[in-house]
């Protein structure tokens, strides 16, 4: 369990009922139709106040720990893990960019996103470069005109439908340096839906996480914006390294998608219980056969040292420590268990498990990306190992 402030408790309460509420009814048709319902979820989430967390109150927003935007992913992620991932880049950009932008993100996009109103999404992975961020090749370059966007992302949630992308790009004089010097010159570019030159693909059909659009986007000379609008936030080597900023947003990211997973592993769980308890075999619930019994009792375990890796490594994240390690930790523990924990909920259930009559089949489906996005699980472990000193 997390140990929770009254705030953050006060988070959970509000993001459960409203979830239950309204999201709960909203998921059959989502994933029946691949569509992720913004209209009805955004603006009552921002309503709601709950993408303004984490975003300081003199730029318009709450304030609040990283542990209230895991709370956020991991109540939504209960009732549907494709509506977690569908508000991932609302609940989770508007703080970062404050970050990336070091306090300078246009108060008018700030305003849009924290409004709900414009619909953001997350742009690193491309066709040929997911886990090594380096090897990207989508390139900006400095013109008389202004800064040109060329190339193109893969995998992109939102992407199909986003108002605003935060788009990760090279620096055309960085394109052919070393690695080293690449790294520095990677940023992050905001750039808007509908620009001369950017065109987005259709989206893909996915195992799970159905009620979420993922999609390719393809820039072929795009102007940005120029001065402090659209195009001001970005990150370019000069307290930090481009590649340190990154890392620094995929470490807040991981932890999103970290309490996501446990979202669904809750709800796999939650409806594990409920089952073993009423599905009799052989003259009593299966719950009294150990087997099935100590099952549960495992999820109950795995929910618990999730939630406390995941604490832990907010904490140490708010802190301003390095927390690289604990965050992989969080993420590649929490993403394996709910695959587990889903799994056996399809066990427990039987063959009424492997229908689409009982949620667990979705459960399991959805939370397998869980190991593959925002870093693998085998790029996790590589973190773990280069933190704890084995590469040096
Ligand atoms: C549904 C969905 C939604 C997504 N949404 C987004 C999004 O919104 N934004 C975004 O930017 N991306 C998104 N992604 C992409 C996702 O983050 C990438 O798929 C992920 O980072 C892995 O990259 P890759 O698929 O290119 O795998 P690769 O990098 O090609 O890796 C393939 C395999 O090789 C292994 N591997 C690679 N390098 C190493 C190594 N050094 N050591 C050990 N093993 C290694 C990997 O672990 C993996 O098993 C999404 C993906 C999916 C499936």
């Amino acid at each position: 369990m997390y140990r929770l402030s009254e705030e953050e408790s006060l988070i959970r309460k509000t993001v459960r009922d409203f979830a239950t509420r309204e999201l709960a009814p909203l998921v059959a048709e989502a994933e029946r139709t691949g569509c992720f319902p913004r209209e009805h979820i955004l603006p009552r989430m921002a309503a709601l106040g709950l993408f303004s967390v984490c975003v300081p109150p003199e730029l318009g927003g709450v304030g609040g720990t990283t542990l209230m935007l895991c709370i956020i992913g991991e109540e939504v992620a209960r009732i549907a893990g494709g509506f977690a991932i569908g508000v991932m880049a609302s609940v989770v950009s508007p703080s970062a960019l404050v970050k990336l932008s070091g306090g300078r993100v246009a108060a008018p996009v700030l305003a849009s996103l924290l409004e709900g109103m414009v619909m953001p999404a997350m742009a690193f992975t491309e066709p040929g470069a997911g886990s090594d961020l380096v090897a990207i090749r989508t390139k900006v370059t400095r013109t008389e005109h202004g800064l040109v966007l060329d190339g193109a992302k893969a995998f992109i949630s939102n992407g199909p439908t986003a108002d605003v992308y935060l788009v990760a790009a090279v620096r055309a004089e960085a394109m052919e340096a070393s690695r080293e010097e690449r790294a520095k010159g990677l940023g992050v570019y905001v750039v808007p839906r509908g620009l001369d030159g950017f065109s987005i693909g259709k989206p893909l059909e996915k195992l799970g996480m159905r009620s979420s659009e993922t999609g390719e986007l393809h820039f072929d000379g795009v102007l940005l914006p120029p001065g402090p609008g659209l195009g001001a936030a970005k990150t370019e080597g000069d307290k930090k390294s481009g590649m340190r900023a990154m890392m620094d947003l995929l470490d807040y990211n991981r932890l999103y998608i970290a309490a996501l997973s446990i979202g669904i592993a809750q709800a796999a769980f939650e409806a594990s219980l409920e089952y073993v308890k009423q599905r009799r075999a052989f003259d009593k619930p299966i719950g009294h056969h150990q087997a099935t019994g100590f099952k549960v009792a495992r999820m109950a375990m795995k929910l618990d040292a999730a939630r406390a890796l995941v604490q832990r490594a907010c904490e140490l994240y708010d802190g301003g420590g390095r927390c690289a390690r604990e965050v992989a930790e969080a993420k590649l523990y929490a993403s394996e268990a709910a695959v587990e924990i889903t799994s056996d909920a399809v066990q427990i259930h039987g063959a009424y498990g492997y229908t689409e009559e009982f949620a667990v089949e979705r459960y399991f489906r959805d939370a397998k990306v869980g190991t593959i996005w925002e870093g693998t699980s085998e790029i996790q472990q590589q973190i773990i190992c280069r933190e704890l000193g084995l590469y040096d």
